[in-house]
C-alpha cells in the first residue's frame, strides 16, 4: 500500500491550484451575485486540458487517471464551484459516457471537441417528476425508423445554456420500463429544441441550470448511445463516475472552507489574543481537518478503484455522502470561525457554505447514496 501522490499527480494538483487562484478567484464573489457563468475561465479550462482529464489524448483528451482528476477537482472546487461543476459534468459525464459506450463516428464528431473544451456538454436525466425516480422517465424517444422523435421536458440542467452537445435519456418503450429507455446525442439548434430560463439558485450561481423542452425533435438514430434500451443502464452507469467527481467537488468546498477558517483565527483578535489561541476554535479546526482527511481518502480510494478497474459503485457512493456532509458541516463551522465577517460575501465562506448543499443532491441525495451503499452490503 502506498500513499504517496506521484510527480505527476502533484504537478496536476499544483497546476489546477495555480489556475483557481490566478484565474478563478478574482471576480468569484461578482459571478457568484450575478449568477454569471465563468465562460472565459471555462475556455481557459479547456485550453489547459482540464475538461477531458481522462480522455484517451488520440480524442484530444489528458489521458490522465481519475486520482489525478479528483486532485485537480478539488483545487478548483476550493475557489470556485461553480466552474468545478462544468469541470465535473464535462469529464464525467459527458466525456467519459461517450468515450466508453459511443460509437467510433460518434467520438469522432463530438468528443474530440468536448475534450479539449471547444464545446461543452451536458447530462439531461432528470425531469419535473423524475429526480431519484430516474426511471419514471416522461421525456419520450419515438421509434420512427431511421430517427426518434423526441417528446419532453427536462429539468435542472447544468450547462443548459451553455452546453453544445446535450446526452438526453428519454422512454422508448414503456411496456419495457428501464429496458425501454435510451440515450439520446441532441445538438443545440436542432429543431424543437428550446431551453427554458435560467434557474435563480442558492448556490453554484455562476453555474447555468435550465430546463429543456423538446417538441417534435428529430434525432438520428445513429445519435443513440449504445443498443436499443441501453439508455438507463447508460445514464446509470455514468453517474457511479460522476459520483467522484461530486464527491471531490465537495472535498474541495470543505477544504477551501477550512484554509479560510484556518488564515482567518491566526489573524483575528478577540480578548487580547489570536482566536486560534482559544481552545474552542483549536477544536474546531481540528474536527475539520479531521473530516476532510478522511472526505479525501475515500475519494482517492474511489478513484483509485475506477482506475484499477475495480467495482467503484460503493466507494464512490460512500465518498460522495461522506464527503457531502463534511462540506456542509465544515463551511458552517468556516462562517462561525469567521463571526459576523463570515456572514458577509467578502470572506468566501458564506458562498462556500452556499455551494456546499447541493453536493447532497445532486447526482444523487445522500438518501439515494444510502440506498446503493446498502444495496452492496446486503447483496
Ligand atoms: C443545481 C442543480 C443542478 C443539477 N444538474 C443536473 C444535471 O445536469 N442533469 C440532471 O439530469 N439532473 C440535474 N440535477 C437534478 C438532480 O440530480 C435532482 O434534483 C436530484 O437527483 C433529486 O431529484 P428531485 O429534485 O426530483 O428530488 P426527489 O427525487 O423528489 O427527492 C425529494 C426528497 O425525497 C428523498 N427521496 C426520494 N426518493 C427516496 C427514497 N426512495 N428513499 C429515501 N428518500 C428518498 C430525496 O433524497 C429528497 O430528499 C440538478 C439539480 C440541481 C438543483
Amino acid at each position: 500500500m502506498n500513499f504517496q501522490l506521484t510527480e505527476e499527480h502533484l504537478a496536476v494538483q499544483e497546476a489546477a491550484r495555480e489556475f483557481a487562484q490566478t484565474e478563478l478567484l478574482p471576480g468569484v464573489i461578482e459571478r457568484d451575485e450575478h449568477q454569471k457563468f465563468p465562460a472565459e475561465q471555462i475556455k481557459k479550462m479547456g485550453e489547459l486540458g482540464f475538461l477531458g482529464m481522462m480522455v484517451d489524448p488520440k480524442y484530444g483528451g489528458g489521458g490522465m487517471d481519475t486520482i489525478s482528476y479528483v486532485l485537480a477537482m478539488e483545487e478548483i472546487s476550493k475557489v470556485d464551484a461553480s466552474a468545478s461543476v462544468v469541470m465535473s459534468v464535462n469529464n464525467s459525464l459527458v466525456c467519459w459516457g461517450l468515450e466508453k459506450y459511443g460509437t467510433e463516428e460518434q467520438k469522432q464528431k463530438y468528443l474530440t471537441r468536448l475534450a479539449t473544451g471547444e464545446i461543452i456538454g451536458a447530462f439531461c436525466l432528470s425531469e419535473p417528476e423524475a429526480g431519484s425516480d430516474a426511471t419514471s422517465q416522461r421525456t419520450t424517444a419515438e421509434d420512427k425508423g431511421d430517427y426518434y422523435l423526441l417528446n419532453g421536458t427536462k429539468n435542472w440542467i447544468t450547462n443548459g445554456s451553455t452546453a453544445s452537445v446535450y446526452l438526453v435519456i428519454a422512454q422508448t418503450d414503456v411496456a419495457k420500463g428501464h429496458r425501454g429507455i435510451n440515450a439520446l446525442i441532441v445538438e443545440r439548434g436542432m429543431e424543437g429544441f428550446e431551453i427554458g430560463p435560467k434557474e435563480n439558485k442558492l448556490g453554484i450561481r455562476g453555474s447555468d441550470t435550465h430546463s429543456l423542452m423538446f417538441t417534435d425533435v428529430k434525432v438520428p438514430k445513429e445519435n443513440r448511445i449504445g443498443e436499443d434500451g441501453f439508455g438507463f443502464k447508460f445514464a446509470m452507469s455514468t453517474l457511479a463516475g460522476g459520483r467522484i467527481g461530486i464527491a471531490s467537488q465537495a472535498l474541495g468546498i470543505a477544504s477551501g472552507a477550512y484554509e479560510l477558517a484556518v488564515k482567518y483565527s491566526k489573524e483575528r483578535k478577540a480578548f487580547g489574543v489570536e482566536i486560534a489561541k482559544h481552545q474552542a476554535i483549536q477544536f474546531k479546526l481540528a474536527d475539520m481537518a479531521t473530516n476532510i482527511e478522511a472526505a479525501r481518502l475515500l475519494c482517492l480510494q474511489a478513484a483509485y478503484d475506477k482506475d484499477t478497474h475495480a467495482d467503484y459503485g460503493k466507494s464512490g457512493a460512500m465518498a460522495k455522502l461522506f464527503a457531502s456532509k463534511v462540506a456542509m458541516d465544515t463551511t458552517i463551522e468556516a462562517v462561525q470561525v469567521h463571526g459576523g465577517y463570515g456572514f458577509v460575501k467578502e470572506y468566501h465562506v458564506e458562498r462556500l457554505m452556499r455551494d456546499a448543499k447541493i453536493t447532497q443532491i445532486y447526482e444523487g441525495t445522500s438518501e439515494i447514496q444510502k440506498i446503493v451503499i446498502s444495496r452492496e452490503l446486503l447483496k
